[in-house]
C-alpha cells in the first residue's frame, strides 16, 4: 500500500479534494498528434508514459507496454510489472524526486483539461450483473409487486453478455436509439420508433488483468488477484425496447447501442485503504455455496465507493445553471463481491480475457432517492423529477447531459475520485 502521507511536487496533487493525489495515479490514455499514448492522472495533469520510457525515466522491461496505445500488455506482464510501475511512477511525482528526473517529467506533464482522453484498455468481452439487491428489488416491485426478488437472487449472480464493441469512453455523445416496442394492444403492430423510454444505469467496471485458460475455473481465493482496476460505467438503456424483447433471453438492443466508461483505471492497488466487508445475508438468506465463499472475500471482498448521478439539460446551460445531483449512493451494499462476480463468471470454465469488463449492474442503495437509473427514481415514469429550470424528466430527453462520479474516503488516507462519466444524448436519426 502506498504510503497516505507521500506528497507530489506538483501541489495540486497534495489539496484534500483532487480525485488524483499521489497514492492514486489511475491510468488512461490520450491523443497526441494523432497518436494514442498512455498516461496517469496527478492533480490537474496527466503524465505521459510514452515520452517517460522515451526519456529512460522507467525500467527498460517496461519501454513496450508504455509505449503501447492501450494497457492491455502492461496487463499481460503481470503483477509484478504492475507494483514496478506504480513504484517507479510513485518515486518519479514524489516531492523527494532525483532533480534531473523531475525535469524530464515536468515536460510529460499536460493539462488534463485540454487533453483528448480516449478509451485506455483494449475491451474483448464486457459482462453485465445485477449485484444490487436494492436495485433488483426496486425494479421487481414495478413489474411483480407479489414477488419483487426472484428465487434465484440470493443464490446466484444474476449476470448477461452485453456487447464491447460500442462501449464509448466518456465524453462521446450517445445518440438516442430506435427501436421496437410493445404494440398498443394484441392485434395491432408493434411500433419501431425512437425510444421514448432512454435511461442511465449508474454501475461500476471491473477490468480484468490477468486471463484463466478455458476449463480453468479462478477460485475465490483467487479471483480479486485477476482484477487490474475499476471505472464508473453508465449502462444506457431503452426501457420501452427493452420491456417487449427481454423475454425469454434477455437485455438485447435496448442495451448494446451505448454504454458509456470513464477514462480513469483505478488500479486495485490504490483501492486497498477502500475495502470493507461484503454485505451481510441476515437469516433466512441462503449459505453461500463453497464456489462463492472465502473469509478473506467476506472480510473485505467489498469496495466502498461513493457515488452520484448528476443531469445537465440544455436548457440548465443556457441558463448557466451547475449540474443537478439525481441521486447518490455506494458500491459498499452490493449483494455480491467483485471477486464473487469473477469466480461466478469463471465456474463452468469460462475464459476471461485481458482486458474484460464486467459491470456490477446498477448501484442503488436502499433508499428509493439512492437509486441509480431513473426507471427506479421515476417508477417507470410515473412520477416525474422535478428541475430547478422548472422542467421535470421521466425519461432523458435529448440535449441531456447524465454526468456518473465517484470516489473513495478512509480515515488516514487521502481522498480518491474515479474521474467523471459523462455523455449527452443526441436526436434520434432520422
Ligand atoms: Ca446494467
Amino acid at each position: 500500500m502506498a504510503n497516505p502521507t507521500a506528497k507530489s511536487w506538483l501541489p495540486e496533487a497534495n489539496h484534500p479534494t483532487t480525485d488524483f493525489p499521489l497514492t492514486h495515479l489511475p491510468y488512461g490514455a490520450f491523443l497526441v498528434e494523432g497518436q494514442q499514448h498512455l498516461c496517469v492522472a496527478i492533480g490537474d495533469h496527466l503524465l505521459d508514459l510514452h515520452s517517460c520510457a522515451s526519456t529512460g525515466l522507467l525500467p527498460p522491461t517496461l519501454t513496450e507496454s508504455c509505449q503501447a496505445p492501450t494497457l492491455n500488455l502492461l496487463m499481460s506482464q503481470g503483477h509484478a510489472a504492475w507494483t514496478l510501475l506504480r513504484k517507479t511512477l510513485t518515486a518519479l511525482l514524489h516531492i523527494d524526486v532525483n532533480p534531473e528526473h523531475k525535469e524530464k517529467a515536468e515536460a510529460a506533464l499536460h493539462s488534463i483539461a485540454g487533453a483528448s482522453l480516449q478509451k485506455p484498455v483494449h475491451i474483448p468481452n464486457y459482462t453485465d450483473f445485477y449485484a444490487s439487491i436494492h436495485h433488483a428489488t426496486r425494479v421487481g416491485q414495478l413489474f411483480r409487486p407479489d414477488q419483487p426478488l426472484l428465487p434465484n437472487y440470493k443464490h446466484i449472480p444474476i449476470g448477461y453478455h452485453g456487447r464491447a464493441s460500442s462501449i464509448i469512453v466518456s465524453g462521446y455523445a450517445v445518440t438516442r436509439p430506435v427501436g421496437q416496442s410493445r404494440p398498443f394492444s394484441p392485434d395491432t403492430q408493434s411500433k419501431f420508433l425512437p425510444t421514448n423510454a432512454l435511461d442511465y444505469e449508474l454501475e461500476l467496471a471491473l477490468y480484468i488483468g490477468t486471463p484463466n485458460l478455458l476449463s480453468a475455473p479462478i477460485p475465490i481465493s483467487e479471483a480479486a488477484g485477476h482484477l487490474f482496476g475499476i471505472s464508473l460505467l453508465n449502462d444506457w438503456s431503452a426501457r420501452d425496447v427493452q420491456s417487449w424483447e427481454y423475454q425469454p433471453l434477455g437485455p438485447f438492443l435496448a442495451k448494446n447501442f451505448a454504454t458509456s466508461i470513464s477514462p480513469w483505471v483505478t488500479p486495485m492497488s490504490a483501492l486497498e485503504p477502500f475495502h470493507a466487508p461484503a454485505a451481510t445475508r441476515p437469516d433466512p438468506d441462503p449459505k453461500l455455496l463453497p464456489y462463492l465463499h472465502s473469509v478473506a472475500d467476506q472480510n473485505h471482498g467489498s469496495i466502498d465507493v461513493k457515488l452520484e448521478v448528476l443531469i445537465s439539460t440544455f436548457t440548465m446551460r443556457e441558463n448557466n445553471l451547475e449540474p443537478h445531483s439525481l441521486s447518490k449512493s455506494s458500491a459498499e451494499g452490493l449483494y455480491w463481491t467483485p471477486s464473487q462476480l469473477v469466480a461466478h463468471h469463471t465456474s463452468n470454465g469460462c475464459n476471461l480475457q485481458i482486458g474484460d469488463v464486467l459491470a456490477t449492474g446498477t448501484i442503488s442503495g436502499p433508499s428509493e432517492a439512492s437509486a441509480g437509473c431513473l426507471l427506479e427514481l421515476t417508477r417507470n415514469g410515473a412520477r416525474p423529477i422535478p428541475l430547478p429550470t422548472g422542467e421535470s424528466r421521466t425519461f432523458l430527453q435529448d440535449g441531456d447531459e447524465i454526468i456518473l462520479r465517484g470516489s473513495c474516503e478512509a480515515p488516514g488516507h487521502p481522498r480518491i475520485g474515479l474521474g467523471e462519466c459523462r455523455a449527452t444524448i443526441l436526436p434520434a436519426r432520422t
